[in-house]
């Protein structure tokens, strides 16, 4: 059963998922002073490769797909080991009406509407 304003179905029973999809990676080195762990987007560990910041020794343990940040260190909590993984900030209802929540006070970035300011 839906509920109709204006035509428009509050259950968005057509609503399109849209996610930009992201690569994130988990790259390990073994250093002098211990393990140093890189994470962040496949975009963001190339540039620090590329300024030398992550060595050609290091390795990437870890590779998946996530769209937020939040969402991101959720699945990298897990696979390595951390525990569940809290956002900075309190969840906000995205002011878009997409139905998602986001957080404002960590990336920002709403699962379906990217950026919000
Ligand atoms: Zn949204």
């Amino acid at each position: 059963m839906y509920n109709h304003v204006f035509g428009i179905s509050l259950y968005m029973p057509n609503k399109a998922f849209y996610q930009n999809v992201k690569q994130w990676e988990v790259w390990k080195e073994i250093t002098d002073n211990g393990v140093a762990i890189s994470f962040g987007t496949s975009e963001h560990i190339l540039r620090f490769k590329s300024t030398g910041d992550i060595s050609d020794k290091a390795e990437c343990i870890h590779k998946f797909e996530a769209v937020t940040y939040e969402e991101a260190a959720s699945i990298y909590n897990l696979r390595m080991g951390y525990g569940p993984y809290k956002p900075h900030g309190e969840p906000v209802l995205c002011p878009n009406h997409c139905g998602s929540y986001y957080y404002p006070e960590s990336s920002g970035e709403c699962p379906y509407c990217g950026v919000l300011d």
